[in-house]
């Protein structure tokens, strides 16, 4: 029998990665604790700072909120309904019902109440990668609510497996801009939008899972139906394989990115211009959302429909 590292009771949960085994009230201890380490030492929020958590209804993102909450920030949270039938109809329940349980605020942005067309065809029209178009839009929407809550940090549950993928796939291209800006910290990009922060950084999918397990959170299991076949998921089986074969190396991967071998790929400061169509900060005379917008026959001007319903 495995006995957890702290109190020396029956382990419920080992960590291969870690070489450690845990109680059910120590892993959540021990959760905790990571993210409080990862706020710290990449100087993510002041304590108890509010902060709006994008969440999807998922592990991950319900896993942060909800330890976000136990650390003391005054955490809220934002759903993008994408408007893909029964998945995003459990996605949009699973947040409501969270924040109805902890007494959290809860804001809805629909898509398809917004541009009259779900997700899936916007990505459809657009002949790009679908989570970049995605990705595109909700950042775009962060930076559009922010300036109505005054939010000034943006939290997203992106965990060590996510962001091992993400290095993998910007080493595999040498896409050395996107290796300069991967950082579970990034400082607004212009005034009055958030900073972006990733403070599941340290815990793998293995973890948050368990956590959401151990804490009782009701969370959708299935991934977003439009990122099947996305290249991430190869990459994180791949570095699974090696998981397996190298108990923690997904971690050393990514730290010894961060410390040491991100400084060496060098930012190329840009000038930046105003889109000609809705005024955000842009390398090009129009903006990716803009042009996206108009690609897929759409109104970029449209006014997002949010509201608070929790
Ligand atoms: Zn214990
Ligand atoms: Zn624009």
């Amino acid at each position: 029998m495995r006995r957890c590292v702290k109190c020396k009771g029956e382990a419920a949960v080992h960590l291969k990665s870690k070489n450690a085994s845990f109680c059910g009230e120590h892993f959540v201890e021990h959760f905790l604790n990571q993210v409080e380490r990862a706020i710290k030492k990449f100087k993510m929020l002041s304590p108890g700072e509010r902060v709006l958590v994008a969440v999807s209804g998922g592990k991950d993102s319900l896993a942060l909120w909800d330890a976000l909450l136990s650390l003391g920030y005054e955490a809220e949270g934002v759903h993008v309904d994408l408007g893909l039938g029964d998945y995003s109809a459990g996605s949009r329940e699973a947040c409501q019902e969270f924040a109805r349980r902890r007494g959290a605020k809860l804001y809805l942005f629909s898509v398809v109440e917004t541009y009259g067309v779900s997700m899936r065809e916007i990505t459809a029209r657009n002949r790009r990668a679908t989570c970049s178009v995605c990705g595109t839009v909700k950042r775009y929407l962060m930076n559009r609510l922010v300036q109505e809550t005054g939010h000034r940090v943006v939290a997203t549950g992106h965990n060590l497996d996510d962001e091992a993928a993400a290095l993998f796939g910007n080493l595999l291209g040498w896409q050395e801009g996107y290796l300069a800006r991967q950082y579970p910290y990034l400082p607004p990009s212009h005034p009055g939008f958030p900073a972006r922060i990733k403070p599941l950084v340290r815990l793998s999918e293995f973890e948050t899972r368990t956590y959401c397990q151990l804490r009782g959170l009701g969370y959708l299991g299935d991934g977003c139906p439009l990122a099947k076949g996305a290249s991430s998921l190869f990459y994180k089986e791949l570095l699974n394989s090696l998981e397996e074969r190298m108990p923690g190396s997904k971690l050393r991967f990514l730290f010894g990115f961060l410390e040491e071998g991100r400084s060496r790929f060098a930012d190329v400061p840009v000038e930046l211009k105003e889109c000609e169509i809705c005024g955000q900060p842009t390398t090009a005379s129009t903006c990716l959302f803009c042009r996206l917008m108009q690609r897929a026959g759409l109104d970029p001007l449209t006014r997002p429909q949010v509201r608070q319903v929790v």
